[in-house]
């Protein structure tokens, strides 16, 4: 590992505490470090108080901040002397510790400091770096760990045994600390959790850091435990849609809530999932205690979800036998499956949680690998793991995050969503929670949204083999469909019937109308498998109940799409699919509406188009985005006894009113 420390970048960076979030991000930069808000640095200055008395603060890493994109007000100052007293405290609980860190701080408004702070304030050196490196946990988790350890870091480490993250482990570190540590200790490894670097400067102690954790890697190089070998793997080429989205609706039921499931089909995830021993190392728990809360306990190995939780309530009774009094069982649900035809999946209530579980657990499989080739994998013991999964600081945390979004773990797909009121759909409905496929002829689709829980695929509805592969595409990355938006359309330009072509009739009618059976067909299966009951949406037309003169083709298909819909309504109502139509009308910040297809229309009434723009009984313009939350609204909770229904979004029309 090498270090990234730049002179022209740092020279950017003024004074101690600017010196701090510098390196602190380069740390971040090395996912082999850090990941994920993983990891934790301080730097302790001292200052004058508004009383002009000098005190010295510890400015350590705030809760809800990466590393990688730290700033200087993600180190909330803590008060020094109080934190090395609490230090020297006989015990102090979890909850009374971060009261007594957030109480000490000297900026009201600072983030909570990270549960580490006391064990960054007893160390003494100036600069203080701890990370969870990969290649330093795959040396400590293994039957020899402790014996290599000493070996790679001799006296130029204190070695603590694993305590779990909190007040008794700075306090065990204080004591080791004080009775071990010499003129030459640099460093601090923290067996089955991480190691801390620490020096006079940020250079220093960020150096060190990189110079023990390539020892480390130097260690595993030599003992033929780096190099990992990944057998050549084919992914699957058969539909898998059918199987993904009964798993994710099992998982979700046990969980209690819907999830999102990401499989992951690359070359690495493959070869761990089919090895043989995958039951016995895939097992085995997670890496580090950071790890815990985002992994849970441990991956599910193949698809038998009722013996999967059945094994985790008897952990949780075996750990918790008076639950009734104590704590209740979190959601029991995995957050890992490994599968030889599905590979690694992740899951989580939203995309970027399911992300993060994947990024996690492909660092796992690597100290799995490297901690195997030294002789065998191992995680805590089952104890300790619940004992972090079921820290009531973790508790808290999770009680404070609050209401989850109205769709979270939700996936919605929307055609046409490259412009106009299938984007403003995206949007909405992303804004919820969902995570959305959008479908789009327009290859700018890909990149029409920047935002974790978005894919967007080019595809032309209008062929059935790529609106089957797009379904494929959209359930192997969020494991389902929850939500249907058919938006997808066209309005060619006006023509009277005496003068409407047949290419242009079937056209019409093809796109507006056929690919919309198909979707909704190949859609069936799985709208049926959406955890809260799934909901369709037609994006219809006010041309339904009042057509205009030289749209015949527009209409017609939109009038033969509303049937449709309602024949849907009847049918799939015994699966709790609800199914709904909206009718816009002179919606003009949209694709079809091209400013000659404006003009055009205007003229024909005589009219500006300004005042065609606002012809209806509101004088108000309807935008795409006005469609797009009525579209949002008609899938959420307020709807849900509402199927069968159309609903007009046109200002109102003197014409349907
Ligand atoms: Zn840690």
């Amino acid at each position: 590992m090498k270090s990234l420390w730049n002179d022209t970048e740092a020279a950017g960076y003024q004074g101690d505490l600017a010196l701090r979030v510098y390196t602190s991000r380069l740390l971040g930069r090395e996912p082999a470090l850090v990941l994920h808000g993983g990891g934790n640095t301080s730097v302790k200055i001292r200052e004058r108080n508004i009383l002009g008395a000098e005190e010295d603060l510890l400015y350590v890493k705030g809760s809800g901040w990466d590393l990688e994109t730290i700033e200087a007000a993600g180190f909330p100052p803590v008060r020094l002397d109080h934190l090395r007293a609490l230090a020297r405290l006989p015990a102090l609980g979890d909850v009374e510790m971060v009261n007594e860190l957030r109480t000490h701080m000297t900026i009201a408004s600072a983030p909570t400091p990270s549960v580490e702070a006391i064990l960054h304030a007893i160390i003494p050196h100036r600069y203080v770096d701890h990370t969870h490196a990969d290649a330093v946990i795959a040396l400590t988790n293994n039957g020899a760990g402790e014996a290599r350890t000493r070996e790679v870091f001799g006296d130029d480490c204190v070695i603590i045994p694993y305590v779990m993250p909190g007040f008794d482990l700075a306090r065990l570190c204080a004591e080791r600390f004080a009775a071990q540590a010499n003129e030459h200790t640099i460093g601090m490894v923290l067996l089955n959790h991480g190691i801390f670097s620490f020096g006079a400067t940020a250079r220093e102690s960020y150096e060190r850091m990189i110079a023990l954790v390539s020892r480390a890697e130097d260690y595993l190089k030599k003992h033929a435990a780096w190099e990992l070998d990944f057998p050549a793997q084919s992914a699957p080429t058969n539909a898998q849609r059918q199987e993904i989205a009964a798993l994710r609706l099992e998982a979700s039921r046990v969980a209690g809530f819907a999830l999102l499931l990401s499989c992951h089909q690359d070359e690495r995830s493959l070869a761990f999932a089919r090895r043989d021993d995958v039951a016995s190392i895939g097992a085995r728990g997670p890496a580090t205690p950071d790890h815990v809360i985002r992994t849970k306990r441990v991956p599910m190995i193949g698809r038998n979800i009722p013996q999967y939780i059945a094994e985790y309530k008897e952990y949780f009774q075996q750990h918790e036998p008076n639950a009734r009094d104590r704590k209740t069982m979190l959601d029991p649900a995995p957050r890992v499956i490994l599968d030889p035809a599905l590979g690694v999946c992740t899951l989580g209530r939203s995309a970027r949680d399911a992300d993060i579980v994947a990024d996690i657990y492909a660092h796992t499989i690597e100290v799995i690998l490297r901690a195997q080739a030294l002789g065998g994998y191992q995680a805590l013991p089952a104890s300790d793991i619940f004992d972090v999964e079921y820290w009531d600081l973790e508790q808290a945390k999770l009680r404070q995050a609050g209401k989850p979004a109205v769709f979270a773990g939700e996936v919605a797909l929307v055609t046409g969503t490259a412009s106009g009121i299938g984007l403003a759909c995206a949007r909405s409905l992303l804004a919820r929670g969902a995570a959305v496929i959008g479908l789009d002829i327009a290859p700018s689709i890909a990149t029409a949204l920047k935002h974790p829980a978005w894919l967007g695929l080019p595809c032309d509805i209008t062929d059935e083999a790529a609106l089957i592969q797009a379904l494929e595409t959209g359930v192997r990355r969020f494991g389902g469909l929850d939500m249907l938006v058919l938006n997808a359309g066209m309005f060619p330009p006006g023509k009277r019937i005496d003068a409407l072509d047949s290419a242009t009739w079937h056209k019409v009618l093809t796109v507006n109308l056929d690919a919309n059976l198909v979707l909704m067909r190949e859609a069936h299966p799985l709208l049926k498998q959406a955890p809260n009951g799934a909901r369709v949406v037609a994006i219809g037309s006010r041309n339904v109940t009042a057509p205009g003169p030289g749209a015949a083709a527009y209409s017609a298909s939109k009038a033969a799409l509303n049937q449709l819909i309602r024949v849907a309504a009847l049918e799939w109502g015994q699966d709790g699919i609800r199914v709904n139509t909206v009718h816009p009308d002179a919606v003009f910040d949209t694709g079809i509406w091209t400013p000659e297809v404006l003009a055009a229309r205007a003229a024909h009434y005589g009219l500006t188009v300004e005042q065609y723009k606002t012809r209806n009984v509101l004088r108000r313009e309807v935008e795409s985005r006005h469609v797009a939350e009525l579209v949002a609204e008609l899938c959420g909770p307020l709807f849900a006894r509402t199927t069968g229904a159309q609903i007009p979004i046109d200002g109102g029309s003197d014409r349907v009113i």
